[in-house]
């Protein structure tokens, strides 16, 4: 897909904007009203915008955070992607926000039996997680507004002064020094005309998404005496859908969902869908799909397989689960080499270690993870560093983005999208920022050394930085 570069400079707007000055902002014959200023302005809640503002706070930033739906977490809480990997199969190697999350959840999150010596390490209840991670922002600080979506970006000169919101009562402006875009889908670097890649090389089409789901009313007794009738309604899901009479749906998720019930905090990931996030009437119609898929396999299961026949379904996603969009160009790419050779970077702000794990664009169902490839992961024991430089860019120097809108080619962020990874770089760049402020210099010329120290001091681990 093309590049797109488009800069809303405020003379083109028909205002001017005095720094610090005026609280109504002439743009497009219209006075716009100054909703809001701060030091370090976040836009986005998930994981990687809520770590990036709780640390930004804790290190004397005035704080904004911007967030779109009603409540906080993105895809951890509104599309119940509710796990989190925190280890290399033989130790923890993220830790800093993330360990924090995990202790703040309390009785919300739990350690995963096999921790350490696999990568999934913790699952959590997304309900309780939103209120967590509310008390968090709350603790470090931060002002939060809901509700609100950043639409417009607006540079002068080469630098972002702040971003319009569309609110209940008309169009804002939110006026910040640094701003820092978490949207997942680079919507406020985009719109400051930062360049951005999207989807694989081939054909430019991105991960296949999904329709995560809860259920609730299982026999766990019925189902373990009938294993067998397993096996029977798995290979009945395939002839259905190899006839073209249900949708298509994750193999793998489906088979161990059948043999083992799962308590009701599990969240089912099974039910793909393909296309373009950021057309919204293509969202709505596979968000709709999907959720009708959800239903044909749950009203399959609780017809065929014994100890499914009370089976409802609790939760679905507010919003379907979205993998991959725009991918902004940084100072620096992490690429597949990077991420399988676990490459050590000097502006490490900490590490990854994911296996390059695609969901087909298809939306086939079919996951590069089922193949298990030595050559597509980091070795056992070893990872990679997650750089700063790829937050930043060339263009907006007290603009970063974090989470998965950050530079990386659509194989290695298969990678490094996991929410520790994006947490990890919502620390570095949060910590960055307020550092940077204080010292009176951009991000890119803070000294990463110090930056490194700072973190480590934060709890971050981050070692062999070369
Ligand atoms: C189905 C599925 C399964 C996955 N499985 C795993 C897994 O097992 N483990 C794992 O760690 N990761 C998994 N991932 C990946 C992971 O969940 C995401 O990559 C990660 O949550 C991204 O975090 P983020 O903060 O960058 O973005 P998001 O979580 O997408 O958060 C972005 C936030 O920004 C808000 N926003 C967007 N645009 C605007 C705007 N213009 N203005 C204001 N707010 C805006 C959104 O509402 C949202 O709250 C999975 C993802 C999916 C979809």
């Amino acid at each position: 897909m093309k590049t797109t570069r488009r800069n809303f400079l405020l003379s083109t707007v028909g205002g001017a904007l005095a720094a610090g000055a005026n609280d109504k902002l002439v743009a497009a014959e219209r006075k716009l009203p100054v909703l809001a200023e701060a030091d370090v302005v976040v836009c986005g809640g998930g994981t990687a915008g809520i770590s990036a503002a709780c640390c930004a706070a804790r290190h004397g930033a005035k704080v904004l955070l911007l967030e779109r739906w009603p409540s906080l977490g993105g895809m951890a809480t509104n599309a119940l992607v509710n796990i989190w990997h925190t280890s290399d199969r033989k130790k923890q190697v993220i830790t800093g926000f993330t360990q924090e999350a995990v202790d703040r959840g309390g009785r919300f999150v739990r350690r995963m039996a096999h921790y350490p010596t696999r990568p999934e390490t913790h699952e959590f209840d997304s309900t309780g997680m939103r209120v967590v991670f509310h008390r968090m922002l709350k603790d470090a600080g931060v002002r939060v507004f809901c509700n609100l979506t950043a639409i417009e970006s607006v540079v002068e000169n080469g630098r972002m002064r702040a971003v319009f919101v569309d609110t209940k009562t008309g169009r804002k402006l939110v006026r910040g020094k640094i701003f820092i875009d978490a949207t997942g889908d680079g919507d406020v670097a985009a719109n400051a005309g930062v360049p951005f890649d999207f989807g694989r090389a081939s054909d430019g089409a991105v991960q296949g998404m999904t329709m995560m789901f809860r259920l609730r009313g299982l026999d766990a007794a019925t189902i373990k005496a009938h294993s067998k009738d397993a096996q029977r309604v798995f290979e009945l899901m395939k002839k259905l859908r190899d006839d073209g009479k249900y949708p298509q749906f994750l193999e793998m998720a489906a088979r161990s969902y059948l043999t083992s019930p799962r308590d009701p905090v599990v969240s089912y990931n099974m039910c793909p869908v393909a296309g373009n996030p950021l057309d919204e009437e293509e969202l709505t119609r596979l968000s709709a799909q999907a959720r009708e898929q959800v239903y044909q396999y749950v009203n399959l299961w609780r017809e065929q397989m014994p100890g499914f026949h009370g089976a409802e379904v609790e939760q679905m996603g507010f919003a379907l689960g979205i993998r991959e969009s725009r991918r902004i160009r940084g100072l620096k790419t992490l690429d597949a080499k990077m991420v399988v050779k676990a490459v050590k970077q000097p502006d490490a702000i900490g590490h990854g270690f994911w296996m390059i794990d695609i969901h087909d664009p298809k939306g086939t169902g079919h996951t590069t993870w089922v193949d298990q490839k030595a050559e597509m992961m980091p070795p056992v024991g070893d990872s990679y560093h997650i750089p700063l430089d790829i937050c930043l860019n060339n263009q907006i120097p007290n603009l970063a983005v974090v989470g998965r809108c950050i530079s990386a080619t659509h194989e290695a962020l298969a990678s490094v999208r996991l929410q520790s990874h994006c947490m990890v770089m919502g620390q570095g760049v949060g910590t960055c920022a307020a550092l940077a402020l204080n010292a009176g210099v951009d991000m890119a010329k803070f000294d990463v050394r110090k930056l490194q120290a700072q973190l480590r001091k934060d709890g971050v681990y981050l070692e062999n930085v070369p």
